[in-house]
């Protein structure tokens, strides 16, 4: 959907569709660059990466396979706990293998710290993180993030996966949404 059928429910745009396509392009390079010759895995964490994954394999030139995780935070209201519940697991065994978790978000970074460790623990050859978006919060936290697309504000942002509610994820940006939407 475009970001204009939104207008009165966003307050900015902060990336446009022709800012991520170039971006992307610029990402599959370096993935291809870092894993030239590897048995690379990506994996997508459900459901917020799955634009960026579908958009970022397409453009790497090398072959990769694909799998996906689903995990929900265990923890109270808002505030994540860092404790991670497995929803649906990976197909692949990891065993050996170059792993890249392919994420929409790191806001606190809690989950994705928990899933590197658990992805480590099963094997993995080395277990990296390409993010779409990164929050000021990620700095807080000791998650290695190999490359990361755009840098936001500490704003809550929708589109391009990124939903509020289950909404806004087919977005083909990522804008800033209205206070009035969840007020
Ligand atoms: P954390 O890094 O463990 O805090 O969790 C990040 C997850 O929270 C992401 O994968 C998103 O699902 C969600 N999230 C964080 N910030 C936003 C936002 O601005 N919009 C939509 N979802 C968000
Ligand atoms: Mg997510």
């Amino acid at each position: 959907m475009d970001l204009d059928k939104v207008a009165g429910e966003i307050t900015k745009i902060l990336v446009t569709e022709e800012q991520i396509n170039a971006k992307i392009k610029e990402l599959a390079a370096e993935v291809d660059a870092r894993y030239a010759g590897k048995d690379l895995l990506l994996v997508g964490v459900l459901k917020g990466a799955v634009m960026f994954m579908a958009d970022l394999s397409r453009e790497m030139q090398m072959h990769a396979q694909m799998d996906w995780m689903a995990v929900s935070s265990y923890g109270s209201g808002t505030q994540s706990s860092g404790v991670v519940r497995i929803l649906k697991d990976l197909d692949a065994d990891v065993l050996g293998r170059h792993v890249l978790i392919v994420e929409d978000i790191i806001d606190s970074g809690l989950t994705l710290s928990w899933l590197i460790s658990n992805l480590k623990a099963r094997g993995a050859a080395s277990v990296e993180i390409v993010a779409f978006l990164r929050k000021p919060d990620a700095a807080k936290v000791q998650v290695d993030v190999a490359m990361v697309g755009f840098d936001i504000p500490n704003e809550f942002v929708v589109g391009y996966g990124l939903d509020y509610a289950e909404k806004y994820r087919t977005l083909k940006g990522v804008a800033v949404l209205s206070p009035s939407v969840y007020s």
